[in-house]
């Protein structure tokens, strides 16, 4: 089977293996404009980059109806070009980031969405708003109005067993469910996005209903 054909039945074997209100989102680093357009094909429509660039090449090579999601680490200088790519930022950790990412949309009149980051693992170096802080930064978001706050992404620290991650997947979704229930003006929890190749089922059980899948639908990662 090429490989093109293999992807498109990954991606439908996991379809069909998903709960109905989880969203498959492909994690496409690294692969090339045809393997992400086998994934369309296969019903993928949200494709999530971990780079600013890499998308931005991407988007000229599929017109496709799909959303764009950004999933890496936005860095400041790429916010200006970030907001004309993606439909959603769901690496949002800082209020200087949000002033940043609001000040651009509002520059050509768009609105994003985004979702706030959580470092549920509390690893140092690691991006994402601790646990404790993500209600309050949260609040502070309702002030700009470029930006839609639409749920949280976590991703876990690096382990061995997908099982260990289950303690981050609860506690993020724990801060999720919680965050619904206050009433928050301009908030619309919605989303909550966990889970990779290895740990979706997890993420799912813990309440998931967007996961990032890359691995598993477009086979492993050639070594640079
Ligand atoms: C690469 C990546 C994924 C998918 O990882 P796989 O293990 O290949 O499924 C999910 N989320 C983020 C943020 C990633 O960078």
């Amino acid at each position: 089977m090429s490989d093109l054909l293999q992807i498109e039945k990954n991606i439908m074997q996991v379809l069909n293996t998903l709960p109905p209100d989880v969203q498959l989102e492909a994690a496409a680093k690294t692969r090339s404009a045809e393997e992400v357009k086998a994934a369309i094909k296969a019903g993928i429509s949200i494709i999530g980059y971990n780079y600013v660039q890499e998308a931005e090449r991407m988007r000229k090579q599929i017109d496709a109806e799909v959303s764009w999601h950004m999933i890496g680490h936005l860095q400041r200088s790429k916010v200006k070009k970030a907001v004309k790519i993606f439909d959603m930022i769901e690496t949002l950790d800082s209020i200087e980031l949000a002033a940043l990412l609001n000040a651009e949309c509002e520059k050509i009149g768009v609105t994003m969405q985004v979702l706030v980051e959580v470092n549920s693992g509390e690893e140092r170096q690691k991006s994402g708003v601790t646990p404790l802080e993500v209600e309050s930064l949260i609040r502070r978001l309702g002030s700009f109005r470029h930006i839609r706050v639409k749920g949280l992404m976590t991703m876990g620290p690096w382990v061995e067993n997908p099982e260990e991650l289950r303690p981050c997947f609860r506690l993020t979704k724990r801060i999720y469910d919680h965050l619904r229930t206050l009433n928050v003006p301009h908030l619309e929890m919605i989303d909550l996005s966990m889970g990779m190749s290895d740990s979706y089922r997890v993420a799912i059980e813990e309440g998931a209903n967007i996961v990032r899948l890359g691995t598993i639908l477009f086979g492993p990662r050639s070594r640079g």
